[in-house]
Order: structure tokens, then sequence, then C-alpha cells
């Protein structure tokens, strides 16, 4: 008989973390072509583990909302799977892209077929799916991630007003896709519930929750609902570790070795298939868009822990 190793001590652990990783303000840049972002302190660290034994561990800010911006692009691609099915990958690949995630040369070069979910142009196309297919997908949204987490989550009316008021880029995203055919709604329409998704707030506790069933192969531990069949949950997973963090993913894959999300917010998450999702929140960025401190607290929970998938 193997003995299991012992679980880690993870209160002690996040707070080595918090000291070593830090805000890191002064390593990042606040985003700030979303003016209501730029408003955001660059001082805030939070973290928190949801382990499948059903342990929450919080530490520093955890329980403050931030707008998850891209980490709802998790959300909107698990309706997609679930109302779409395989049609899906015929509107839109799954790739990294190697470039900015709001890039417009390759979807020319492409013909208007998105790398992947979770570029922008991506996400884009993926939300005309859902508007094509929900009377109100900005409120199912928000049911189905309320219900992950077990607590009403709220979208911040002001974050997205403002990002839909600087969505010159992504407009023209949608309307070169549109021009190849691949966009079904009026670019205003699917702009407006992507303004809206990506302004979903939650708190590091509540987004370790939310996104437990990707460790339990699409599993909702809290509730036992099934969100995604075990083949839908693995791709999505694979997704995440390959396109997850834009033209940082294979940086990612080499030094954290797990599925992650990142936003402009400054939130990541990241999936340790049958063990546990981390959420982190810090918000000054690096170069590609990722948090900075949050890169290094998921670099050093792994090290500590030998977390991989590898
Ligand atoms: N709402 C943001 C945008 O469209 C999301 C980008 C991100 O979080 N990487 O630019």
């Amino acid at each position: 008989m193997t003995n299991s190793p012992p679980t880690p001590d993870y209160p002690a652990l996040l707070k080595r973390i918090a000291v070593a990783s830090g805000p890191a303000a002064d390593q990042g840049q606040v985003a700030d072509y979303i003016p209501a972002l730029a408003r955001v302190p660059a001082d805030r660290f939070g973290m928190a583990l949801q382990t499948l034994s059903g342990s929450l561990h919080r530490q520093g800010d955890a329980d403050e909302p931030f707008s998850i911006q891209s980490i709802s692009k998790i959300f909107t691609l698990t309706l997609a799977m679930g109302l779409v099915g395989e049609d899906l990958w015929r509107r839109v690949g799954r790739e990294p892209s190697g470039n900015p995630f709001n890039s417009l040369v390759q979807l020319e070069r492409e013909h208007g077929i998105p790398r992947n979910p979770f570029i922008n142009a991506g996400a884009l196309n993926v939300a005309d799916l859902l508007v094509s297919r929900l009377d109100r997908p900005a409120a199912a949204l928000r049911e189905l991630v309320s219900e992950l987490c077990g607590e009403s989550v709220h979208i911040d009316a002001e974050v997205a007003a403002s990002e839909r008021a600087a969505s010159d880029r992504n407009a023209a995203l949608a309307h070169f896709m549109k021009s190849f055919g691949n966009l079904d709604n009026d670019v205003d329409d699917v702009l407006d519930f992507y303004v809206q998704h990506c302004a979903l707030a939650l708190s590091c506790a509540q987004l370790a929750r939310a996104t437990a069933y990707l460790a339990h192969d699409g599993l909702c531990p809290r509730t036992g609902r099934r969100i995604l069949d075990p083949r839908q949950a693995r791709r999505l997973n694979a997704i995440m570790l390959t396109c997850g963090t834009y033209d940082a993913a294979g940086d990612f894959a080499f030094e954290v070795g797990l599925p992650c999300k990142s936003g402009v917010g400054g939130g990541i998450v990241a999936v340790a298939p049958g063990q546990l999702t981390a959420a982190v929140w810090s918000p000054a960025l690096g170069p590609s868009g990722n948090s900075v401190a949050g890169q290094q607290a998921l670099e050093r929970l792994v090290a500590e822990t030998g977390l991989s998938v590898f």
C-alpha cells in the first residue's frame, strides 16, 4: 500500500507567496485602455485556493471583487460548448496565436477564423453564438457563474460602459469576421454582450470556487451538477494551457505547467486537475497583459507543491 503525500500547509504557503510575490506594483502597469480599469490601485494582491476536498484558503485581498475581464471567456466558452457542440470548431480554432490578444493581422490572413476562443476575436465569435442562442445571454452567464460559486455575482455596469465607449478595436475585429461571413448578429449587439461578460466582478475566493468544475472533470463539486462532460472539460483545460495567457502561454506552460486563464483586470486562474483551483489578483500587468505578481505567485505555488499537469 502506498501512502498519499501529505497535504501542504496551504495557509502558511499562501502567506509565504504573498510576502515573496507581493503586488509587484513597480514591475508592471495597470491596464489603462479601458478607462475604468486605470483607476484600480496597483498595490492590491489577493489569492485563493479551492481544493477538491472542500477547503477554501484565502490570502490578502482575496474577498475583494475585481473585473475578471478575459477570465470570463472560460464561462462563455463553457456555455457555448454545451449549446453548440462540435460545430463551434468550424468558426473558431484552437491553436495558440503567438500574437497580442487584440491583434487584427492574423484574422485577415486566416480569412476571419480566429485562432482560438480566448483571443478577443475568438471570444467575440463565441459571444455571437450565445447572442444567437440565448434570449438574455448576460443574465444566463451571470446565473451560471453565481451557481458555480454559490453566491450572487454582478456585472460592473461602469466597467462595461467604459469598455463599450472604447471598443473601436474589438468592433474592427467583429466587423472583419462579419465581412468573412463568420459573425451572424449585429456587431453592436455582440459588443454589448462581450463588454458585459468581461465586466463580471468576482473576488479570488469566488473565482477559485467558480472554476472548480474544471479540476473535477466538468462536475461542479459544490452542487454535483454536470457543467461539461469530461472530454469537454479536458479540452477546455487544454485550450487554457495553450492559449489562456496569450503570447505568454508557452512561458506559463514552462514556468507554471497548469492550465491558466488571465484577464487585463489583473486576475489569473490556474487549474490543477483532480486537486484544486487557484485564483490570484494583482492589477499591474506585464507586456503580454498578464498580472506580473499573479504569474510569480503561481510559479511559487507550483515550485513549492509540485503541482503540474506534466
Ligand atoms: N475586455 C478586454 C478587451 O477586450 C479583455 C482583454 C483581456 O482581459 N485580455 O480588451
